[in-house]
């Protein structure tokens, strides 16, 4: 274990595993009372109530780490909270590729953001596209990746197919690249799937996995900006060298430790068994509207649908006030339309706009 994380650090840049984190001055404070150490004002804003505004928070706030350790059953040094996971994939990203020289790789269609990532960083995507079933070629992307390549993002449930990823399948990868590269294991929308089981499970093995989780889904809490990294804790200390200082802020923890209260999390239970039956619905009722050729399989909240006429159809929803997503530029997914799974009434809306009655559950 020790040795194989020792093995994968050393392919972080070299210039980020000589730097020292920047201390903050709230680090600092340990016992004080009278803090004068970040030049902060001594009085609380108006209308602030008890959240201390007027003090830096702290930069990995000890109650929202315990309590998403607790969540996603993990140690509390495996846990790295940041500004969304968007802003975790940036962090990999900077942390392990050199511009001009190292890679990432992915399976397209898959999310936007790590591309972006990379591109910004300088760092070229090795792409190998999904099979025709939507499932990820771990033989086909072996055989793409090189010694330049530092980090592999897996998506599961993957945006914008909805397909679930196997275990199986990450345990191959991460095996064949141990030591090598950084597998990222992209769960944002896992709560939806079904009670498949988180790559977690895999961190005890393979020191080369990392998982990224979210509030912003299934949590609802898609404006308060709370991502999770889950990996190593030499990957997260790495990491917490070149994270902003004060990444989350003080309103925002507020928020994160409400939404995940007992009752926080009993009422969002409640919501996924919700959007996971109304998923039902919609994937049983769809292929009944004319224009629709598929509705492909789902372990996420949406639903990936492919159009006779996805322009015209985009327009009519539109023109109802409907908004969904044109995914159709991704390769493999022309004529598609991913459609977020909404209240209940917003889904008996699209179905209206696609000329369906609504059809009994
Ligand atoms: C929505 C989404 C995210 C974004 O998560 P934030 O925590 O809101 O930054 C990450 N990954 C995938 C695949 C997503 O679809």
């Amino acid at each position: 274990m020790s040795a194989s994380i020792s093995k994968l650090l050393e392919r972080a840049r070299p210039e980020i595993l000589a730097m020292q984190a920047y201390s903050s001055a709230r680090m600092e404070a340990g016992q004080a009372t009278i803090m004068l150490n970040a030049n902060e004002s001594p009085w609380a804003p108006a209308g602030s109530g008890d959240s201390e505004l007027n003090r830096y928070p702290d930069p990995q706030p000890k109650a929202l780490r315990t309590r998403l350790a607790e969540l996603y059953d993990v140690a509390v040094e495996q846990i790295l909270v940041g500004r969304g996971s968007d802003e975790a994939i940036d962090l990999l990203v900077r942390a392990f590729c050199h511009e001009g020289r190292d890679t990432i790789a992915i399976s397209p269609p898959t999310f936007g953001m790590y591309a972006v990532a990379a591109r910004t960083q300088g760092a070229a995507v090795i792409e190998t596209p999904l099979a025709a079933d939507f499932s990820v070629d771990v033989d086909a992307m072996l055989a793409r990746i090189t010694d330049s390549t530092k980090l592999v993002f897996v998506c599961t449930p993957n945006n914008p197919t909805g397909a679930l990823v196997p275990l199986a399948t990450i345990e191959r990868l991460a095996t064949a690249l141990r030591d090598r590269a950084l597998v990222v294991v992209d769960e944002a929308y896992l709560e939806f799937a079904d009670g498949a089981m988180s790559a977690t499970s895999l961190l005890g093995t393979h020191a080369n996995v990392a998982v990224l989780r979210t509030l912003s889904k299934a949590h609802a809490l898609a404006g308060a900006r709370v991502g999770t990294l889950i990996a190593h804790a030499e990957i997260v200390a790495l990491l917490r060298r070149i994270q902003a200082p004060y990444p989350i802020p003080a309103l925002c923890v507020d928020a994160a430790l409400a939404a995940l209260s007992p009752q926080g999390v009993a009422q969002a239970q409640e919501r996924i068994a919700v959007l996971l039956s109304e998923r039902g619905r919609l994937s049983r009722s769809l292929p009944a509207a004319a224009g629709v050729l598929a509705v492909h399989p789902s372990s996420a909240n949406f639903l990936c649908v492919r159009f006779a006429d996805a322009q015209k159809t985009y327009k009519a929803l539109l023109a109802l006030g409907i908004i969904v997503r044109d995914v159709g530029r991704y390769p493999g997914l022309a004529g598609c339309l991913r459609i977020t799974i909404g209240s209940p009434q917003e889904n008996t809306a699209v179905l209206g706009a696609l000329g369906l009655q609504e059809v009994a559950a």
